[in-house]
C-alpha cells in the first residue's frame, strides 16, 4: 500500500478516522489542529483549575498574614465563597463562546437532479417534464456558483447550444474573468439595450468595426448567437446568458443552420426569469452569510478584547494583530493620543505608537519612528473626527506627497470612547490583495468601536487599581492608629487604678465620677464579673488590648466620646444585675449587649445622621442615608475587631461567633432612634404593650441605655444635656459653614430653649419607653420616678 492509497481508503472510512482521532489524539495533536485552523489552544483543564485555586489561596493568604485572628474570620465567611467561586469558572469560555454562535442554520447546497445526459434524453422524450427538472435544479440550490453553472449547463441542453455562458452583471457592468470574455462586445450591447439578441455574427460584421483579428476569430467560431439578459427583481440586469451555434438537427435535412429559431428566444426567456429567482435568492442567503460571518467575527473580537486584559500596552498589541489578520493587511497601527484636548492638528500629540511588529508595551512616538510620517495622516483624521481612507487608486492623494512609507492603500479611524472622547487613532497599511471594501469598512467600524470601550475600561482598571492601592496604604496607616500596641496594653496593665466598686452596679451610677482609664479599667472589671471572660475563654490581654483600642477611636467631642460610651455599657450591666428582664438573657445575648455598648458610637465626628446626608459626606455615600453613623460604628467595631490581638472573640465556636456579631450589628443599628421609634410603634399600640421577643428586647434595652442619661440624679442630667447641647452648637457652626438648612440651627440661636426641647425629649422618646418597660418589669420603675423628677426641674427652669 502506498499512501495515496491508504489517503484514499481513509477518504471513504470516516468512521474509521474518527473513531481512530478520538482513540490515539493526544491534546498536543488537537492543539496543532486548532492552531493550524486559527483557533485558539486548549489548555489543560485539570492543570489550570488547580493552579487557579493555588494563586487563589496564596492571594487569600497573603491578606490575611498580617491578621491571624481575622484570617480565622475571613476563613470562616470567605473560604466556601471562595471555593465556589474557583470551581464556576468557565473552562475555557472561548470555546463556549464559539459553541454559541455557529450558525444552525444549514443552507442546502448542490442538490442535483439527474445528470446531463439523462436530461438531454428527458428532452427528447418529453419536453415539458424536461423543463420542469430544469426549473426545479435551480430552485432548491442556494449556492450562487453551483447556479450559475447549472443554468449554463440547463440552457446549453434546452437551445441545443454548442456553448453557453453565463456572465454576472453588476451596476451595468459585465463581470468580465479569464474564463469568460466578450468577444465582439455583444453581452455588452445586450446588457445595454436589456433586450435579448439573435443573430449570425458574420453578417453584422460588415456594419460594425470590429478589429481584423477579432473579426477573424468570429468567423471561424460563430455562426450564430444569442444572447438573453436576466433581470433581477427591479428588472435591473444581473446577469447576461450567451448561447452560441445551435447544433445541427440529425433528422432535418436542412443543409442551412439557420440558428436559434424564435421558439428558443420564447423557451429561454421563460427559463430566465426562474434564473433570476434563484439568483436573488442565492445572493440573498450569501449576503447574510457574509452579515453572520463578519457578526461573528465581531462577537469574538469583542470577547479577545475584553477577555482579562488590563494591561493598556498588551491589548493594544493584540489590537493590532488582530487587525492585521481581519483585514488582511501589512501592518495595523495604533496611535495614542497625549492630551485630547487639542484644538488643531499642529497640538494633536501621541504618546505612543503600537504596530504589529513593534514591542508589546508600544514605542515612543518620536521622529525617529519609520512610521512617524504617517502619523500626520492620524492626526488629520482625529482633526476632521472623520475616517481617511486612501484607496490603490488614489494613492497619489496629497496626502502621502511626503511620506517615504510605500502606501498602497491606507485607512484611519479615531478611536473614542463611550463618551466619544478621543483616545487616539487606528490605521491599517497596504491591504495585502486588491483595496479595503465596503465589507472591510462596515468590519473596520465595528472593529474601531471596540477597541474604544476596551481601552477606555483598561485606563479605567488602571485608574481604579491606583486607588485601591491608595485604599490599602491608607488602611495600613489607619490599621497602625486603630490598634494599640502591646507596650500600651502591658503600661495600662501595670498601672493602679483604684475606684468605687460597688458604684458601678448601680442604675444611679454617677455618669461623670470616673477618670478615662477609671472608665477602662470598670469596664474589664465588669467583663470579669459578668465571667465573660472565664466562659468564653478570652485572653485577658487581647480583652485590655480590644478596650483600650476602642476607647482610642472615640473622638474628643463634647458628649460622645469615651464617657458615653462606658456610660451606655455601665448602665446595661446595672440592668443585667438589677431588672428581671435583662437578667433573663443568655450569656451570649449579654456579651453581644455589653460589646455593642461599647462600641456603639465609636468615631462620632459629632454631627447626626441628617448633616452626614445633607453635607453629602463620604459616610453617607459609603453606608447610605439610612442609619448611616450606626452603620459607620458596626464596621468600625469589626475593623477592631480584625486587627491582630484584637479579637477577643476568637476562641468562640462558629456558630456563636457568627451569632454574636450578627446580635452587636442588630444592638448597634437599633441605636438609631428613627428604628427605634418605628419599632416602638409594633409594640406599644394605644398604650397598649404586647410582650415582646428577646430580639426586640435587646433593642429596647440599647435606647433604654443610649439615652440613659435623662434617668440619672439631676446633676448628671444637667450636665449631660448641656454637653449634648454643645455638640449642637458646634454642628451648627458646620451647618452655617456649609449653608445646610436644619431644625438645630435655628433653635440653637438661643441657649435658654434648653428646658423646654428637654421636657419634649422627656414626653416624647425618654417617658413612654421606661413607662413600657416598667410594665414589663416593675424594676424599671425606679427609672421612671427619676425621669419624671427631672421633667419637674426642667419644667421649674421654664418657670
Ligand atoms: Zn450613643
Amino acid at each position: 500500500m502506498n499512501p495515496d492509497d491508504i489517503t484514499k481508503w481513509l477518504d471513504v472510512n470516516e468512521a474509521f478516522v474518527e473513531n481512530y482521532f478520538l482513540k490515539k489524539a493526544k491534546l498536543t495533536l488537537v492543539n496543532k489542529w486548532l492552531l493550524k485552523n486559527s483557533y485558539k489552544p486548549v489548555t489543560d483543564l485539570q492543570k489550570s483549575r488547580q493552579q487557579i485555586l493555588q494563586t487563589k489561596f496564596k492571594t487569600l493568604q497573603t491578606i490575611n498574614e498580617c491578621s491571624e485572628d481575622s484570617q480565622k474570620f475571613q476563613k470562616r465567611r470567605g473560604s466556601r465563597r471562595e471555593l465556589r467561586h474557583c470551581f464556576s469558572l468557565p473552562s475555557s469560555a472561548n470555546f463556549l463562546l464559539s459553541d454559541y454562535i455557529q450558525s444552525k442554520v444549514k443552507i442546502p447546497t448542490g442538490f442535483s437532479s439527474q445528470n446531463e445526459f439523462m436530461k438531454r434524453k428527458l428532452k427528447d422524450s418529453n419536453e415539458t417534464d424536461f423543463f420542469l427538472e430544469i426549473v426545479k435544479d435551480i430552485a432548491y440550490d442556494l449556492q450562487l456558483s453551483s447556479i450559475l453553472k447549472k443554468i449554463s449547463v440547463n440552457a446549453e441542453i434546452l437551445l441545443s447550444a454548442t456553448k453557453v455562458e453565463l456572465l454576472k452583471v453588476k451596476k451595468g457592468r459585465l463581470i468580465l474573468d479569464d474564463k469568460a470574455s466578450d468577444v465582439g462586445g455583444y453581452l455588452a450591447k445586450c446588457v445595454a439595450s436589456e433586450k435579448c439578441l439573435r443573430f449570425r455574427p458574420i453578417e453584422m460584421l460588415q456594419l460594425s468595426r470590429v478589429d481584423a483579428s477579432i473579426a477573424e476569430e468570429i468567423r471561424e467560431n460563430i455562426e450564430n448567437m444569442l444572447c438573453m439578459p436576466i433581470k433581477g427583481r427591479d428588472g435591473e440586469v444581473i446577469a447576461v446568458l450567451q448561447a452560441v451555434n445551435k447544433m445541427k438537427l440529425e433528422r432535418s435535412n436542412d443543409v442551412l443552420n439557420e440558428g436559434f429559431t424564435q421558439r428558443d428566444e420564447k423557451l429561454l426567456e421563460t427559463y430566465a426569469a426562474f434564473c433570476s429567482m434563484a439568483i436573488c435568492n442565492a445572493e440573498s442567503v450569501g449576503n447574510y452569510e457574509k452579515d453572520y460571518e463578519r457578526n461573528k467575527i465581531l462577537l469574538e473580537v469583542v470577547h479577545e478584547l475584553f477577555e482579562e486584559e488590563r494591561i493598556l500596552g498588551n491589548l493594544l498589541f493584540k489590537i493590532t494583530i488582530k487587525a492585521r489578520s481581519l483585514f488582511d493587511c501589512q501592518d495595523c497601527c495604533v496611535f495614542l493620543l497625549d492630551d485630547e484636548q487639542s484644538q488643531n492638528v499642529q497640538e494633536i500629540k501621541f504618546s505612543k505608537i503600537f504596530t504589529v511588529n513593534g514591542p508589546n508595551d508600544g514605542e515612543k512616538f518620536s521622529h525617529k519612528h519609520p512610521f512617524y510620517e504617517l502619523g500626520a495622516i492620524a492626526k488629520r483624521s482625529l482633526f476632521i473626527e472623520e475616517d481617511i481612507k486612501i484607496v490603490t487608486e488614489d494613492v497619489n492623494d496629497e496626502l502621502l506627497r511626503n511620506i517615504k512609507t510605500p502606501v498602497n492603500s491606507l485607512f484611519c479611524k479615531p478611536i473614542l470612547n463611550s463618551e466619544s472622547r478621543k483616545l487616539g487613532a487606528i490605521m491599517l497599511l497596504n491591504k495585502h490583495f486588491g483595496t479595503f471594501q465596503e465589507y472591510d469598512e462596515m468590519l473596520f467600524g465595528a472593529y474601531s468601536i471596540f477597541c474604544g470601550l476596551a481601552i477606555n475600561n483598561c485606563i479605567l482598571y488602571d485608574e481604579i487599581s491606583k486607588a485601591s492601592a491608595q485604599r490599602t496604604v491608607a488602611l495600613e496607616v489607619l490599621s497602625y492608629h486603630t490598634t494599640v500596641p502591646v507596650e500600651e496594653m502591658k503600661e495600662f496593665q501595670a498601672k493602679q487604678i483604684e475606684y468605687d466598686r460597688d458604684e458601678i452596679h448601680r442604675l444611679t451610677f454617677d455618669d461623670f465620677s470616673l477618670s478615662s482609664d477609671q472608665m477602662l479599667k470598670a469596664t474589664i472589671d465588669l467583663f470579669h464579673k459578668m465571667e465573660f471572660i472565664s466562659h468564653f475563654s478570652m485572653n485577658e490581654e487581647t480583652v485590655c488590648r480590644f478596650f483600650l483600642a476602642v476607647r482610642k477611636n472615640y473622638r474628643s467631642i463634647a458628649y460622645h466620646n469615651w464617657r458615653h460610651a462606658f456610660n451606655v455599657c455601665q448602665l446595661m450591666f446595672a440592668i443585667f444585675n438589677n431588672t428581671r428582664l435583662g437578667g433573663n438573657l443568655t450569656m451570649l445575648e449579654k456579651l453581644g449587649l455589653a460589646v455593642a455598648c461599647i462600641c456603639h458610637d465609636v468615631d462620632h465626628r459629632g454631627t447626626n445622621n441628617a448633616f452626614l446626608s445633607k453635607s453629602d459626606s463620604a459616610l453617607a455615600q459609603l453606608y447610605g442615608t439610612s442609619a448611616t453613623l450606626e452603620h459607620h460604628h458596626f464596621n468600625q467595631a469589626i475593623t477592631i475587631l480584625n486587627s491582630k490581638g484584637h479579637n477577643i472573640f476568637s476562641q468562640m465556636s462558629s456558630s456563636d461567633y457568627q451569632t454574636v456579631i450578627s446580635m452587636m450589628k442588630d444592638a448597634i443599628l437599633a441605636t438609631d432612634l428613627g428604628r427605634h421609634m418605628s419599632q416602638r410603634k409594633l409594640w406599644i399600640k394605644d398604650n397598649h404593650i404586647t410582650k415582646p421577643d428577646n430580639n426586640t428586647i435587646r433593642s429596647i434595652l440599647m435606647t433604654a441605655c443610649d439615652i440613659g442619661a435623662i434617668t440619672k440624679n439631676w446633676n448628671v442630667q444637667y450636665q449631660a444635656a448641656n454637653l449634648v447641647m454643645e455638640e449642637f452648637y458646634e454642628q451648627s457652626k458646620k451647618e452655617k459653614a456649609l449653608q445646610i438648612q436644619s431644625m438645630h440651627s435655628i433653635n440653637m440661636k438661643k441657649r435658654d430653649e434648653l428646658p423646654n426641647l428637654q421636657i419634649g425629649w422627656i414626653d416624647q422618646i425618654c417617658l413612654p419607653l421606661y413607662q413600657a418597660l416598667s410594665t414589663l418589669d416593675t424594676n424599671f420603675q425606679n427609672l421612671v420616678e427619676r425621669v419624671l423628677a427631672n421633667r419637674d426641674k426642667w419644667k421649674s427652669l421654664i418657670d
